[in-house]
């Protein structure tokens, strides 16, 4: 009776350990979020403290941006970022989101954002809930230097070959409204081949996610438990690798 007490105790001490093994050893990467510089709640610097406090290992500022407003956003959000990484264990990366531009526009004002500093350029994908430009996708999976096609709505398999041929990684959407096509997204990327990328695209404190969150979302929109884990950890650590690549410190 004794030993059997025990030894239900050093399975639980096991499991509890185990759970915190895993969590010191990943933490959240999220290349997606927005500060009070667009529409968000928080200024850069709280931001990355927040996500900081909650277990992210790395977080992209991203604010919505044309081609007016490019040159300050990057500069002022590479600021915050550069003070958060040198005194806080996060590696906080500045970028941008090309939101509700012309599609012909697109490449170029990608490549802007890269000339002015954003390491992370995001284009404001085709979401089903708001009226963006058909031609947006596809603008944003042929630029080399567009990361990330957030929120992609219908995407179509056309466009999500191009975005594997072309390295651009595809969003799965922690938002509201956007993340109403996660489904669709997922099995037109598997179909393609193309790299998933899960962002909270935050607005407020709140939005940011938690581990097991992230988790969900995923098994929510289909994928596998082996899918989960490359969308968590493999494809952030190739996106790290690709920025580091770039010249990012
Ligand atoms: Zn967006
Ligand atoms: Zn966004």
């Amino acid at each position: 009776m004794f030993t059997g007490r025990l030894i239900v105790q050093w399975c639980i001490l096991c499991y509890i350990y185990s759970l915190n093994i895993g969590k010191g050893q990943q933490g959240i990467y999220d290349f997606h979020t927005h500060s009070c510089l667009s529409d968000g709640a928080l200024s850069p610097i709280e931001l990355i403290r927040r996500a900081s406090q909650k277990g992210y290992h790395a977080i992209a500022i991203t604010d919505h941006v044309g081609l007016g407003s490019l040159e300050r956003l990057i500069s002022e959000i590479t600021r915050d970022c550069s003070l958060a990484r040198k005194h806080w264990d996060i590696v906080a990366i500045p970028g941008v989101e090309l939101t509700h531009l012309p599609p012909a526009a697109i490449g170029q004002a990608a490549r802007q954002a890269k000339e002015m500093g954003a390491r992370v350029v995001v284009v404001h994908g085709e979401s089903i809930v708001e009226p963006v430009e058909a031609g947006t996708n596809l603008a944003a999976v042929q630029s080399p230097d567009v990361d990330i096609l957030a929120h992609p709505g219908l995407l179509s398999l056309e466009e999500a070959q191009a975005a594997a041929a072309n390295r651009v990684f595809i969003e799965i959407s922690a938002r509201k409204g956007h993340c109403l096509t996660n489904g669709h997204v997922a099995q037109v990327a598997r179909m393609a081949r193309a790299k998933l990328l899960l962002g909270s695209d935050a607005h407020d404190p709140e939005d940011l996610m938690t581990e097991s969150l992230a988790v969900a979302i995923l098994r929510g929109c289909g994928l596998q438990e082996s899918e989960v884990n490359q969308v968590l950890a493999v494809h952030p650590r190739e996106l790290l690798g690709k920025l580091k690549s770039a010249g990012f410190p």
